[in-house]
C-alpha cells in the first residue's frame, strides 16, 4: 500500500503478525517475527475510498452500468448497457474488470485460463486476532483452506482448482466447530485466475489486476500485486496518451515482467509443488520446514508479498526436503519440470 501511496490502515479490520499452516495431519509451522506483516481489509470501504480518490483527480464513474461488446483493438469501440448506454470510443482501453474480463476475452487476451474456485463464509469464531490460519491438503484438493480473523468474525474459507470447494469449506468448518461462536453467514464465491496471458497489450488494449492474472500463484491473493501493476498501467497509459503513441502500452508489459516476472514463475512453481504432493507428504514437508534451522531460514528470508524467497529455502535445502518426501514425491517433481534430472546417457 505504501508502494502505491495509499493509506489503508483505516480500512484494516486486524493486523495480521502471525502464520500458521496445518498440515493434513495436524503438524503445525507457525511463522511470527514479532512485528506487523499485513492488514486484513474492510474491502468495500476500501473499494470505495479507492473510487473516491480517482473521482477527485477527475475519473467519470459510471455506476450501474456494464460493458458488454468491445470492437477493435486499435481504436477501441466499447459498448454499455444499463444506465449509461450505446457505444463509447476510446483512444486506449484498460481492462479492470476481473477474472473472467470480458476485455480480455473480447481482444484475443484470455488465454487457456483455469480458475481457483473459492467460497468463503463469515462465522463468529474464537481466533487470536493477529492470526491468519491457513489449511493444506485433505479436501482443499491442490489449494487451501484459511481462517483469516476480520473484525468480530473470521472469513473461512476454501479454493481448489479441482472439486468443489463447498464441500472442502463443509469439511473445515466441522474441523473448526469447537471454536465456532454461531453460523456462518456472508457466504461468498469468487474466482481467483490461475495461468497468466502471454499477453498483457495488444494494440491500443491493457489488462490489469484479475483481468491480467496478477494474483500471488500460491495464496491467489491480488490485491498488492493489482495495485502495483496498476500504477506502472497508468503511468504507460499517461505517456501514449502524452505523445499519441499506442506502441509506448508495450512498456507496461515490459516493466511489469521486469518487476514481477520471476515472482511470477517461481510462485507458480511453488503452487506446482504443492499441488504434487499427496498428504503424507504435506505432512512431512510441514514438518521438515519445522526444523529449527529451516524455520529460522524461511523467517529471515520470506516474505508476505514476495514468494519466491520461500522457493528459495526449499530448493537451498531439496537434499533435506527429498529425504523427508521420498522417492515418489522426487518422480512427480520432475516429471513436473519442478526439478531438473538430467536423463541423457541413461
Ligand atoms: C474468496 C476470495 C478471497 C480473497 N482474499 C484475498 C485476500 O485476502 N487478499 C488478497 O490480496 N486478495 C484476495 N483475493 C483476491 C482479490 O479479491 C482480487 O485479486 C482483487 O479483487 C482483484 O481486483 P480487480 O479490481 O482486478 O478485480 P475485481 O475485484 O474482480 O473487480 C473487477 C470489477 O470489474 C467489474 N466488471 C466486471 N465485468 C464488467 C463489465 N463487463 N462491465 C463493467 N464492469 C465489470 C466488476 O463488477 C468489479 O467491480 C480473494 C479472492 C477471493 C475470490
Amino acid at each position: 500500500m505504501r508502494e502505491v501511496g495509499v493509506k489503508a490502515e483505516r480500512f484494516a479490520l486486524n493486523e495480521v503478525r502471525r502464520g500458521l499452516i496445518f498440515s493434513p495431519s495436524g503438524e503445525v509451522l507457525e511463522l511470527e517475527r514479532g512485528r506487523k506483516e499485513a492488514l486484513v481489509l474492510d474491502r468495500e470501504a476500501f473499494d470505495k475510498h479507492l473510487a473516491e480518490l480517482a473521482v477527485e483527480e477527475g475519473v467519470e464513474l459510471w455506476l450501474r452500468t456494464r460493458c458488454v461488446d468491445v470492437r477493435d483493438t486499435k481504436k477501441p469501440t466499447i459498448l454499455l448497457t444499463g444506465r449509461k448506454k450505446g457505444e463509447v470510443g476510446t483512444r486506449v482501453l484498460a481492462g479492470a474488470d476481473g477474472p473472467t474480463s470480458l476485455v480480455a476475452r473480447k481482444s484475443g487476451m484470455m488465454g487457456r485460463r483455469r480458475f481457483i474456485r473459492c467460497v468463503q463464509a463469515e462465522v463468529k469464531t474464537e481466533v487470536e486476532p493477529d492470526t491468519v490460519e491457513v489449511y493444506l491438503g485433505g479436501p482443499s484438493i491442490g489449494l487451501f483452506g484459511w481462517v483469516v480473523p476480520a473484525g468480530e468474525v473470521a472469513r473461512i474459507g476454501m479454493g481448489t482448482l479441482r472439486g468443489d470447494p463447498g464441500e472442502g469449506l463443509r469439511s473445515l468448518l466441522k474441523s473448526l466447530s469447537p471454536r465456532l461462536r454461531g453460523e456462518p453467514k456472508k457466504l461468498s464465491f469468487g474466482l481467483i485466475p490461475y495461468d497468466p496471458p502471454r499477453h498483457l497489450v495488444k494494440d491500443s488494449v491493457l489488462l490489469v489486476g484479475d483481468a491480467a492474472c496478477q494474483v500471488k500463484p500460491l495464496t491467489g491473493g491480488g490485491i498488492y500485486l493489482g495495485l502495483s501493476c496498476a500504477l506502472k498501467a497508468s503511468e504507460a497509459l499517461s505517456h501514449s496518451l502524452e505523445r499519441e503513441d499506442p506502441a509506448s502500452l508495450k512498456l507496461y508489459s515490459k516493466e511489469v515482467r521486469r518487476t514481477f516476472g520471476r515472482e511470477f514463475m517461481l510462485g507458480r512453481k511453488l503452487r506446482e509443488l504443492m499441488s504434487v504432493l499427496s498428504d503424507g507428504e504435506l505432512d512431512a514437508l510441514v514438518k521438515c520446514l519445522n526444523e529449527p534451522r529451516l524455520r529460522e531460514e524461511i523467517l529471515k528470508k520470506a516474505d508476505f508479498d514476495h514468494h519466491s524467497s520461500l522457493l528459495e529455502v526449499i530448493l537451498s535445502n531439496l537434499p533435506l526436503l527429498l529425504t523427508s518426501l521420498g522417492p515418489g514425491a522426487l518422480t512427480r517433481m520432475a516429471l513436473k519440470g519442478m526439478i531438473g534430472l538430467d536423463l541423457r546417457g541413461i
